[in-house]
């Protein structure tokens, strides 16, 4: 499997950028072949205004899940922040843009590695010839090395193979379901994994072009952008856009309206890395999943973190195990988190608290 992807054409920077915007409309192969391309913007993201020339697109839940993005808009182009898990989906986005700006999009940010927010960039790298992806130095070094974790070049092969087994699995679950109603969100969520199988065989990953390793503030036409790089924290490469004028921060996954993925996290720098963030001036947060939300809202996520470990600890410092904590610490902590960690249909507190606990042991106590 490894060796098809040295004998793929990436695109990687802005010398392989293949077509020209007017080119857009007739080619995207990502798109033209998948099924999925067929669904309406609005059943992938609700663009929202933010504040003058900021908009959230706010993925609505699906089965396979797509991140928010950020769209900045600047008399020199259009910076989005994120890119989607497909190319399908930042194909319906940047068509959306372009019902609200004739601006061309020049920049793309992501702010970290996962896949379900770096694989549309190809959609722009095609679409625009010079155009700048940014990230952090270590999202970069990530999204090619083997065993970064949950994205990156290596995570779309892994996802080759284990996206077949998906779908054989839901054909079988569909084939011996009898109750209407889930064989409908059985044939549903069967479409639309064959169709993201089908974007991911055609993926041509679209890497950064422009890293930092500090924090930088970008004065991109006639905006301020800051590219904050304030620890580890979801991952270690996370970045934080922050615009200071208009007081909204992007946060991609270090800072989310559910409950937190922590597979490739460090459960104690990200409690530092939020109250770092807490001290910059914003007042509306355009998180990487879920609804935009008041700054006061990170309290309490940042809340849930720090609660999370302490609890491990004091139960560890007492001799309970693994095994106990999961059974003990999702009632002990339910009364604070469980309903405002289930808003959404996804990502729900009793979903995840028990790989959350898991993790977090490993990561904090057993330190594996
Ligand atoms: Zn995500």
């Amino acid at each position: 499997m490894s060796s098809s992807w040295t004998r793929r054409d990436f695109l990687v920077g802005t010398g392989a950028a293949l077509a020209a915007v007017q080119a857009l409309d007739h080619f995207h192969p990502c798109c033209a072949m998948a099924a999925d391309a067929s669904t309406a913007s609005s059943e992938l993201f609700e663009l929202k205004p933010v504040a003058d020339g900021i908009y959230a697109a706010i993925a609505a839940p699906r089965y396979k899940v797509n991140s928010n993005a950020t769209v900045i808009l600047t008399n020199d182009g259009v910076v989005v922040v994120d890119s989607h898990s497909k190319p399908s989906a930042a194909f319906a986005l940047y068509r959306e843009i372009q019902s609200i700006t004739k601006q061309p999009i020049k920049r793309i940010i992501n702010t970290h590695f996962h896949w379900d927010h770096w694989q549309g960039n190809q959609v722009y790298a095609e679409a625009f010839p010079g155009l700048e992806i940014i990230a952090s130095e270590r999202t970069r070094e990530n999204l090619t090395r083997p065993g970064a974790g949950s994205g990156g070049i290596p995570y779309i092969e892994k996802q080759l193979e284990l996206v077949p087994k998906e779908i054989e699995k839901l054909g079988n679950d569909l084939a011996s379901a009898t109750d209407a109603a889930q064989k409908m969100r059985l044939e549903a969520n069967l479409r639309q994994t064959e169709a993201y199988l089908e974007e991911l065989r055609q993926m041509k990953p679209a890497l950064p072009t422009r890293t930092f390793d500090r924090t930088v503030s970008l004065n991109v036409g006639d905006r301020e952008i800051q590219i904050l790089l304030l620890g580890r924290g979801h991952t270690d490469g996370d970045v934080f856009i922050h615009l200071p004028k208009e007081k909204v921060v992007a946060t991609g996954d270090a800072l989310i309206d559910w409950m937190p993925f922590m597979n490739d996290g460090f459960p104690e720098d990200w409690v530092r890395t939020l109250d770092a963030l807490e001290k910059f001036d914003f007042t509306q947060i355009i998180p990487g999943h879920g609804g935009v939300m008041p700054k006061e809202q990170l309290a309490f996520f940042r809340g849930y973190i720090a609660d999370l470990v302490a609890a491990i600890k004091a139960a560890n410092a007492e001799g309970a195990s693994l095994d106990e904590m999961k059974k003990t610490l999702p009632d002990r902590l339910a009364a604070k988190y469980e309903q405002g960690m289930s808003k959404h249909p996804l990502g729900r507190y009793r979903d995840r608290i028990g790989l959350n606990i898991e993790i977090a042991y490993q990561k904090v106590v057993a330190k594996t």
